[in-house]
């Protein structure tokens, strides 16, 4: 008997992936972008936005610079997304170098601008303090953690609060189940959906959220999906994130430094077989790290089924 051949992800190619044009369950995805700097990058943007905005996401989350540096570009961000799009924006905010009542202030701006969801975030060590990784000190007059800012954010308005989660553990926790036991304090502070770091070993991802699950908390946990397009930039980040980058994943991208459009397929390909091997095992929801462009994300979308929504009968007709 001939068996399948093995995918670099360990899995038979039988599934999903090869069905994907025949699925009716239609996944749920949600898409992270960042404030623009300059007006270019504005335009990328929103092509971005309007390209993968007829997908139908859950909702579209907008980053916070390292340290609140871009405060009020993502504020900006999040307004227009409300103002000219149909789309359910959700804000990120971090509460590293700022007063409580600074990051109040963002929190009920937020709310007055009719943003409804906060992905909320203790953030980073500034650079100059170790930066990803590096020692964390909280100000004396400000939030110390995530679980302090979720309860704050709870306490200004009814937001609906998102968290990050580290499916290989926060580097700078002592263990994995020291993080579960810091989500589960954000949970019980209002938070009610979890966001995944980056990750490209499945195992240890399912693995924790076995453990998520076996400490009682049910909220949902989405996996964050980064499609790889750099990967000499991927290795730096995953070391500053301590997330693991396998083998298989370095071979793909051996010899292609110069070799960018076979990068891109490789970057859609691997990306759509996780998803197929996360819906395998029961998770229906994924959240892109898009970088603020749309071909790459677009496509694997259309590989696991989701597609515009049909136009509306009036509008098929006009
Ligand atoms: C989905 C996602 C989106 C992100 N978006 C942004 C962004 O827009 N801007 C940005 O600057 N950064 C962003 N980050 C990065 C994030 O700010 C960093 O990973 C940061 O180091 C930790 O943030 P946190 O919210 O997980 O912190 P926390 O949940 O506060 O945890 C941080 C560390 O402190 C420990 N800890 C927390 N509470 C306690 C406690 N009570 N006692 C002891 N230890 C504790 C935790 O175990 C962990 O090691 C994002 C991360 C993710 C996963």
């Amino acid at each position: 008997m001939t068996l399948p051949p093995v995918s670099p992800l360990g899995r038979r190619v039988i599934g999903p992936v090869a069905r994907a044009g025949e699925r009716t369950d239609r996944p749920r995805v949600s898409f992270e972008f960042f404030p623009p700097k300059t007006e270019q990058m504005e335009e990328n943007l929103w092509a971005a936005i309007k390209r993968l905005a007829p997908l139908d996401p859950a909702f579209v989350s907008v980053t916070y610079g390292a340290g609140g540096s871009t405060r009020e570009r993502t504020h900006r961000t999040v307004k227009r997304i409300l103002e000219e799009t149909s789309l359910k924006p959700a804000a990120h905010l971090t509460c590293v170098g700022a007063s409580r009542e600074e990051v109040d202030e963002v929190i009920r701006e937020y709310w007055d601008t009719g943003v409804r969801h906060i992905v909320s975030l203790r953030g980073d060590p500034p650079p100059g303090e170790g930066g990803i990784g590096g020692v964390y000190v909280p100000r004396a007059d400000g939030y110390a953690n995530a679980t302090e800012l979720t309860s704050a954010i709870k306490g200004v308005a009814p937001f609906e609060v998102l968290v990050g989660v580290y499916p290989e553990k926060h580097p700078e926790s002592p263990s994995l189940d020291h993080d579960i036991d810091v989500l589960k304090a954000k949970v019980d502070a209002g938070a009610t959906l979890g966001i995944s770091q980056f990750f490209f070993d499945i195992d240890a991802f399912l693995r924790y959220v076995d453990k998520v699950r076996a400490a009682g908390i049910t909220i949902p946990i989405v996996p964050g999906v980064m499609p790889v397009t750099n990967f000499k930039g991927l290795v730096k980040m995953s070391a500053a994130c301590q997330t693991t980058v396998p083998g298989w994943l370095a071979n793909l991208f051996d010899g292609l430094d110069e070799d960018n459009e076979t990068r891109r397929l490789i970057a859609c390909s691997v990306a759509a077989e996780m998803c197929a091997k996360l819906q395998e095992q029961g998770f229906s929801d994924f959240h892109f790290y898009t970088l603020n462009r749309a071909d790459l994300v677009y496509a694997i979308c259309r590989v696991l089924g989701v597609r515009e929504a049909a136009p509306a009968p009036s509008e098929a007709a006009a």
